[in-house]
Order: C-alpha cells, then structure tokens, then sequence
C-alpha cells in the first residue's frame, strides 16, 4: 500500500505526542526530555544513533553536541545538511552517565524507532556505531567488521538499504575512525541514487527480513507540504523548530 507522505507525517507527529513528554519507560526517572527524533519526515536518508547524551537530553532533540556538529559537517562534505535527513536514536531516553543501552531497554525502545522507520520510508538507513547496527543488521557482527558496506535489510515492511558506520563520537577520539567514517560518507550520494549498492564489488549484502511486513513494499509516494510542523498543536513551540520540517 503507498501512503501519502503527508498521511505518513501525521503519524508521526502523532508518534511523538504519543510518546513525548509523557513516555514511561525505564530510563523515565532520570531523563530530562524525551529525544524523539528531528528532521524530514520524508527523508531518503534516516541516520539512528545509540541513545541521547547530555546536550540532547536537555534539549530534546537529537545529535546536538560534539558529535551532532561533526555529522553536521561530515553531510555538508557531501553537499547535504540535516534538513534532508532525519536522524534518531534506538533508545529516547538518556541512560544516567551515558553508559551503554541495556538489552531491556532496547527492546522495550525498539518498537519506537520500527514505526518511525515505517512512517519515513528511507531508502537508506545510517546505523552509527554498534548498537544500531546490530539492532537493524539482526547480526552481532561489530561495526569495525561491516562499516561502510550497503546491507539489503527488510525493515517496516520494505526494502532499504542498510548503512553501517563509525559512530561520530568515535570519530571525535581517534583521528584513523574519523579518516574511515569521511570515506564511508564518500559512498553515500551513489547509495542514494540507486548506483552504489554495488560498493565494495559486488551486490548489497542480502539478508533474511528482519522486521516482520508492516506494511508492503512500494514505490515512495510525494514529498510532504512544505511546512515545518509549526502549525501542529501538539509539538511545543520550543520543540517544533527543526522537527518535521520537509525537504527543502
Ligand atoms: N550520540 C547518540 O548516539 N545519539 C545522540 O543523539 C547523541 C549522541
């Protein structure tokens, strides 16, 4: 079934008033915001992290800080900024300390980021570091073994590319993973044009599906109306900068 994009919005607008600011989940009680996910919600390319840090836990919007500025930097190296992506993170909630998700919060997470994977219908998903990778791969294999080769992975029902790279936090502490995460973002516009699943010599890695048919495959309907979600009454007005927003 092709559902129109801005059908599709409206879902996920009503995603993130489902879950924010209200979500109960085990990380509620030391969180500060919920970290939903910003962006086109109609992107051909989705990037999902780990989990919120400091920076996105206080400002409830994804990849803020020092490795938000460096994705930032890596995508205008490719000639393509944010507002052409969305980006979001496997867990919603910041884990106290930054330490590492736990497999109960990421299963109790998950479903979150399937529907919103669902909802965007990227063709390319950007796994950064290992708990993504490994969440949307269904392998355990680590990301230094698979970064920046293109993974056929079915996931909310259809098709998408899989994209796996060096999380740009691990970028920022050594200068050989930031080399290898600038190559890897290389590869990405060919990704996106339909010429580069065959990176790496040979076709995308095929897979076994993942995420049972949420919906079936089909061609991508049309672009969202260009609006920037501030008219929806849902989001709060401090939140609605940056969320939603179409391609421009
Ligand atoms: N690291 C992540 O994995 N996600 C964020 O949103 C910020 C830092």
């Amino acid at each position: 079934m092709v559902r129109p994009a801005a059908e599709r919005r409206t879902d996920l607008v009503s995603l993130y008033s489902a879950l924010s600011p209200e979500h109960q989940c085990p990380l509620a009680a030391t969180r500060t915001r919920v970290v939903f996910g910003a962006g086109n919600a109609d992107a051909d390319l989705m990037f999902v992290g780990e989990a919120p840090g400091a920076s996105e836990d206080r400002e409830g919007l994804p990849f803020v800080g020092r490795a938000g500025k460096l994705l930032d930097q890596l995508l205008g190296e490719i000639g393509l900024d944010r507002g052409q992506t969305f980006v979001a993170n496997v867990l919603k909630c910041r884990p106290p300390g930054n330490r590492d998700p736990r497999p109960e919060e990421i299963e109790e997470c998950s479903p979150h980021l399937f529907r919103q994977i669902e909802l965007i219908e990227p063709k390319v998903i950007c796994t950064l570091g290992n708990f993504s990778t490994k969440l949307l791969s269904g392998s355990p294999e680590g990301i230094s073994k698979v970064h920046g080769r293109p993974q056929r992975r079915e996931i909310g029902g259809r098709t998408v590319l899989l994209y796996p790279l060096f999380h740009p936090a691990a970028a920022l502490r050594t200068s050989s993973v930031l080399d290898l995460l600038r190559g890897d973002f290389a590869g990405l516009p060919d990704l996106l044009s339909g010429e580069g699943a065959a990176q790496g010599g040979g076709e995308a890695e095929e897979a076994p599906p993942l995420a049972p048919g949420l919906r079936e495959a089909g061609e991508r309907s049309e672009p969202a109306p260009p609006d920037s979600g501030a008219d929806d009454p849902c989001l709060p007005q401090d939140q609605q900068l940056g969320l939603f927003g179409s391609r421009g």
